[in-house]
């Protein structure tokens, strides 16, 4: 099929290449001129593993493209993607301004039947939208030209998208349409060799809700979670051994369900809110998804007030060496990455941090942290020891599971650690000489 694609986010660039190692013909098309300058000659804005092999060989082949102009890209394409940021608005909602532009755009320049996809996180009821804004622009300009508009949200994880999106767990196809959703399927069938049955159809408002409601949900999981490692710690039980207690349960089950320092990223934060925005529009007051919010708001100060408990409010003098700034493993994302509320809360304290990050760094430099002062960033984990007075690990990256800890005590003023992420195993540290905090567990 002849494909394209709005928007050259996570979102928008890893579907398209992976339409594209499939066989399709896509155009990724962005707003944003030097992404796509540096796309069309193969260097890719994001981190995201297997990417950059992939986007390459398909250039090569010919099967993916890119360019600015949606314009030239709407005739003789059976699909358009809608794959655009749908941001947090002011009142919690999620901005529709993006989605809606290019809804119009299409409106103003289609040519030939087409089917729209809404593969952006939006709420129910926003199909509809796009369905009247497009139906408005070609009254405008006097034609009709056949359109469906279908719901196909996407659940990829920053991290492991391509994998993801190559073996999807579930495809959902929320569409109105026999013909579209029968495209949908075809289009969909070569990730699906054994068996159909994860291509999941329904009607188009409850694909929307779907998005919205997987991710609340597994957001529940880490805020609960999170809210009995604090009951652990002060009762005198451990969240590590409670967590494995648990999960040994196989209606409970083990994913997900890992003490930290709350969830950030670009999804569960936004997509949270907007549920609960779209709740209360309905006069609906969801006390479950508030709670959800509210512990994570607070789970973001946990390790920084350990911190604090341990060196008192005034840090001035002292160094922390920050392992980890990305909101989780395998991204360079840092959208609402809990590391930069830890790092704000020690720096106004007077602290100096060193910075190490495998992927981040950049993005935390120019973009996150870009206002924080008195941070240093280093381009190796040991050299960011180097006279620290702690180690704190914000984000569990691989290369900090198992690191060498007769270095970090040689490296460390004292042997201090403060885990964010419950990565160690304490007996072995404590029989080493450290002084180890970790979540959900006295030190
Ligand atoms: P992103 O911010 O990384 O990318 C969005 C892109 O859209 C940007 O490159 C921007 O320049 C482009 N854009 C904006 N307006 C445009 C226009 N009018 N025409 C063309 N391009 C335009 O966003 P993302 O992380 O890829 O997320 C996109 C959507 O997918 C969001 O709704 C998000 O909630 C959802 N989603 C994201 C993830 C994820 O892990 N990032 C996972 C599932 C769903």
């Amino acid at each position: 099929m002849n494909l394209t694609v709005i928007g050259t986010g996570y979102v928008g660039l890893v579907s398209g290449t992976c339409f594209a190692e499939m066989g399709n013909t896509v155009t990724c098309i962005d707003v944003d001129e030097n992404k796509i300058e540096g796309l069309k000659k193969g260097v890719i804005p994001i981190y995201e593993p297997g990417l950059e092999p992939m986007v390459n060989r398909n250039i090569d082949n010919n099967t993916l493209l890119f360019s600015t102009s949606l314009k030239d890209n709407l005739e003789n394409c059976d699909v358009a993607f809608i794959a655009v940021g749908t941001p947090m608005g002011e009142d919690g909602s999620a901005d529709l301004k993006y989605v809606l532009q290019v809804a119009k755009e299409i409106g103003e320049h289609m040519s030939t039947p087409l089917i729209v996809v809404d593969k952006s996180t939006v709420p129910v009821g926003t199909a509809d939208k796009v369905k009247k804004t497009i139906s408005d622009e070609l009254k405008k300009r006097n034609v009709e030209i056949e359109f469906h508009v279908v719901s196909n949200p996407e659940f990829l994880k920053e991290g492991d998208a391509i994998n993801d999106f190559l073996k999807p767990d579930r495809v959902v196809v929320g569409s109105d349409d026999e013909a579209a959703t029968k495209k949908m399927r075809s289009l969909y069938s070569p990730f699906f060799r054994s068996s159909m049955d994860r291509l999941i159809t329904m009607d188009v408002r409850s694909a929307e809700m779907t998005k919205y409601v997987a991710n609340a949900m597994l957001a529940t999981k880490i805020s609960f979670m999170n809210e009995i490692s604090n009951i652990c710690e002060l009762v005198d039980a451990d969240v590590n051994k409670v967590r494995i207690g648990i999960g040994s349960d196989s209606r409970i089950g083990y994913s997900f369900i890992y003490p930290g320092s709350g969830y950030g990223g670009s999804c569960f934060p936004k997509d949270v809110k907007a549920l609960k925005r779209t709740a209360e529009e309905h006069g609906y007051t969801p006390e479950l998804i508030k709670a959800v919010e509210d512990v994570n708001d607070r789970q973001k100060f946990v390790i920084a007030k350990k911190v604090v408990d341990k060196y008192g409010e005034d840090l001035k003098g002292k160094t922390f060496a920050v392992w980890g700034l990305a909101f989780k493993p395998g991204t360079d994302d840092m959208r609402e990455a809990p590391a930069i509320y830890i790092i704000k809360e020690l720096v106004k304290r007077g602290a100096v941090i060193n910075a190490y990050d495998p992927k981040a760094m950049e993005e935390a430099k120019h973009f996150y942290l870009k206002d924080t002062p008195n941070i240093n960033y280093f381009t190796a984990k040991y050299a960011a020891l180097e006279g620290a007075d702690a180690m704190i690990l914000l984000t569990e990256w691989k290369e900090f599971r198992a690191p060498d800890f007769g270095e970090l005590q040689k490296l460390l003023k004292s042997p201090v650690i403060f885990d964010g992420r419950n990565q160690y195993d304490d007996e072995k540290l404590d029989s080493m000489g450290f002084e180890y905090f970790q979540i959900g567990k006295k030190a």
